[in-house]
C-alpha cells in the first residue's frame, strides 16, 4: 500500500484543519490532510452558518496573508447591543477606544472557500477527501495513519476532527461535557431596514437570541439569526411554514432591522459543550473542535480554535528556527500549557452567562437588572467586555 511521508498529518479538513493547512503551509512545512467528507465544492457544503469573526483572529489572518481575500465578503460589526428581556434594559458596545470594529461577520462557506482554493496553490501541501481513517499507530518517532487504501507517515498529528473526534474515541482521552438539551436554529433572511452594522443579543429565559449583520446580497439587507431555545420549541417553530416563522421573528426582534421579509436558510444544531481533560496525546496534538466546543452564547467557539491555530504556528515556526523535531512529548506539552487554560476559561464563562440570563424569578431579575445598569454606566467594565469578544485580552 502507498505510504505518503509528510512533516505534519492533518485529520478534519474543517474552517480549523483548513487554516492550521494553510498557516503551516506559509512555514514551507510538509502538510497532509484527510477529510472524510467527499470532495471540497462551495456550492454543496450544507453548513449555512455565519461565523462572528473577532478582532483578534483577523489580526492573525492578515499575518499568514489571508485576511484580505476573506475580508471582501466581510461585514463589520461596529456596534453590540445587549437585550435583557424588555428593550429598557440594555447595554451598548462600542468601538470609541480602540478605533477598530468589535468584530466581523462572515458566511462559513466563505472562509472554507478561500482557505481551499488558496490551499491548492500550496506544493507543501496534499488534500485527500472522502477518507476513511482505519488506524493509528507508531513507528519509532514517527506517527502513522492508516486509511482504506494509503498510509500518512509523519513526526506529528493533528486532530482537528471536530467535536465528536474519532481520534478522541480511539485513544479514549477523557473529557469534561454538557449536554444543554437545547437547540441552536440558524435563520439567514432579507430585512427591510438597514442593520447600521448593529449586532444585537435578545436575552429571553429559554435562551440567547442574536442577530448578526451580513453583507448586502444585492439591493437586499441580509442578517442572521442564531436563537437558542428548547428542543421542543425549535421542533415546532420547524414545523411551521416560513410566514408564520417570519410574524413570530418579528415580534421577538421588535422591529430593531424592520420587518424580516424573506427566510434564505435555516437549519439546527443540538447545543452540547465539552473540554478534552488534556489536548494531546503521543505525538498527536488536539485542536478546534476537537479539544473544546462551547455554547455559541458569545460566538467564540472558532474564535478560540483559531488561537490553538496561532500558537501552534508558533511552535512550529520556534522549533524550525531552532532545528528541532517537532510533535515530541515537550513540543506537546508546550501547545498544552498555551492552551488548556484558556479554553477552561471560556467554557466557564459560556455556560455561567447562559445560566445567569435564564434564571426568571424576581430575585434574578432585580439582580440581573442592577448589573446591566451598572456595566452600562461603568466605561471600565465595558471596555474589559469588548476587548473579550474582540479577542485582544
Ligand atoms: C450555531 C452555532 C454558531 C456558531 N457561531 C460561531 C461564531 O459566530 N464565532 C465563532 O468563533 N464560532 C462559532 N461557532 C463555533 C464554530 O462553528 C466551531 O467552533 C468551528 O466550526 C469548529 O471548527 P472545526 O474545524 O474544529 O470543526 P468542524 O467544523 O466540525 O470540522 C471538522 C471536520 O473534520 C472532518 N472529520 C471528522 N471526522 C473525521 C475523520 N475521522 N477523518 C477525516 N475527517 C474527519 C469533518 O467532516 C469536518 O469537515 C458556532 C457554533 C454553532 C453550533
Amino acid at each position: 500500500m502507498k505510504e505518503i511521508q509528510s512533516n505534519i498529518n492533518i485529520v478534519g479538513g474543517g474552517l480549523i484543519g483548513a487554516s492550521i493547512a494553510y498557516s503551516l503551509s506559509k512555514l514551507g512545512t510538509k502538510v497532509v490532510i484527510l477529510e472524510q467528507k467527499a470532495k471540497f465544492n462551495h456550492k454543496k457544503i450544507l453548513d449555512k452558518r455565519t461565523t462572528a469573526i473577532s478582532e483578534g483572529t483577523k489580526k492573525f489572518l492578515e499575518e499568514i496573508n489571508i485576511w484580505k481575500e476573506i475580508g471582501n465578503y466581510a461585514e463589520p460589526i461596529k456596534k453590540i447591543q445587549i437585550i435583557d428581556r424588555n428593550q429598557s434594559n440594555k447595554i451598548y458596545f462600542d468601538n470609541q477606544r480602540r478605533k477598530s470594529n468589535l468584530g466581523y461577520i462572515v458566511k462559513n462557506e466563505f472562509i472554507l472557500d478561500i482557505l481551499y482554493r488558496k490551499l491548492k496553490e500550496q506544493n507543501n501541501v496534499k488534500i485527500f477527501n472522502n477518507v476513511r481513517l482505519e488506524d493509528i499507530f507508531y513507528e519509532d518517532n514517527r506517527i502513522i495513519s492508516k486509511q482504506n487504501n494509503f498510509f500518512v507517515n509523519s513526526n506529528l498529528l493533528l486532530a482537528s476532527d471536530g467535536k465528536n473526534s474519532s481520534i478522541r474515541k480511539i485513544f479514549k482521552t477523557p473529557i469534561y461535557s454538557k449536554d444543554y438539551k437545547k437547540k441552536a436554529i440558524v435563520i439567514n433572511f432579507y430585512h427591510s431596514k438597514n442593520h447600521n452594522n448593529i449586532a444585537f443579543e435578545f436575552f429571553f429565559n429559554n435562551g440567547p437570541l442574536a442577530i448578526l449583520p451580513m453583507q448586502k446580497n444585492k439591493n437586499y439587507f441580509q442578517s442572521s439569526i442564531v436563537w437558542t431555545n428548547t428542543n421542543e420549541f425549535i421542533n415546532s417553530l420547524l414545523s411551521l411554514d416560513d410566514n408564520k416563522i417570519i410574524s413570530i421573528l418579528n415580534k421577538k426582534i421588535k422591529g430593531s432591522i424592520g420587518e424580516i421579509n424573506k427566510i434564505i436558510t435555516k437549519q439546527t444544531f443540538p447545543l452540547k459543550a465539552h473540554l478534552n481533560s488534556k489536548f494531546f496525546e503521543k505525538r498527536i496534538v488536539y485542536l478546534g473542535d476537537s479539544a473544546h466546543s462551547f455554547h455559541p452564547i458569545a460566538g467564540q467557539g472558532w474564535n478560540l480554535g483559531m488561537k490553538d491555530v496561532e500558537s501552534l504556528y508558533n511552535l512550529v515556526k520556534k522549533y524550525n528556527s531552532l532545528g528541532l523535531e517537532l510533535g515530541d512529548e515537550i513540543f506537546c506539552k508546550e501547545f498544552q500549557k498555551d492552551n488548556f487554560f484558556k479554553a477552561y476559561r471560556l467554557y466557564q464563562i459560556t455556560d455561567k452567562v447562559d445560566s445567569i440570563f435564564k434564571f426568571d424569578n424576581s430575585i434574578f431579575n432585580h439582580a440581573r437588572f442592577s448589573a446591566i445598569n451598572l456595566i452600562e454606566r461603568s466605561k471600565k467594565i465595558k471596555n474589559k467586555i469588548s476587548d473579550f469578544a474582540m479577542g485582544v485580552n
